[in-house]
């Protein structure tokens, strides 16, 4: 059984459709009917409308699927699957960035530490101090080694390789 008290201004439709079923849902208390499982499904929808189903207030469908509904689409534009996948097959096929330091060949002495602070010169020509490291989502591939920044990777590596491999 299950027991569902309807909202007021429902209690007399679903009294007349309690009756009118064979045999005749029956009340459970002095608001409540007791309606058979078999029974709920057929149940005129309007009537349970702002009802209490088994102590639980009753959801219509199409509050259901309003809930469960995506949202709306527009935030499609913002991310679409083919710039995800772009994104993604990037991170996937780049390229470690070489490291800065080459490693000294094996059974080389150690080279000297690198300085540091730059020359006062190099401070000098940099327009304002190194940020710090952007979010990856943000626009563009920033420069690790000056605050440029560039459209593509291939952009920004190439840059490297000019204007950072040679210390
Ligand atoms: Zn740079």
């Amino acid at each position: 059984m299950i027991h569902v008290r309807p909202a007021p201004e429902q209690r007399q439709p679903l009294a007349a459709w309690a009756v009118a079923q064979s045999p005749k849902v029956r009340t459970a208390g002095p608001n409540t009917f007791a309606v058979p499982a078999r029974l709920f499904p057929d149940m005129p929808e309007s009537v349970l409308i702002g009802a209490e189903v088994d102590g639980y207030r009753y959801r219509p469908v199409s509050e259901d699927d309003a809930a469960g509904a995506p949202p709306p689409s527009d935030l499609l534009g913002v991310a679409t699957a083919e710039g995800l996948a772009e994104h993604a097959a990037e991170q996937h096929t780049a390229e470690p960035e070489p490291p800065h330091v080459i490693a000294a060949p094996a059974g080389c002495a150690a080279p000297a530490p690198l300085p540091t602070e730059p020359p006062s010169d190099v401070i000098a020509a940099l327009p304002s101090p190194r940020p710090a490291p952007l979010p990856t989502q943000g626009s563009g591939f920033p420069c690790d080694r000056c605050s440029r920044r560039f459209a593509t990777k291939r952009g920004r590596n190439t840059h490297h390789r000019q204007k950072h491999s040679e210390g």
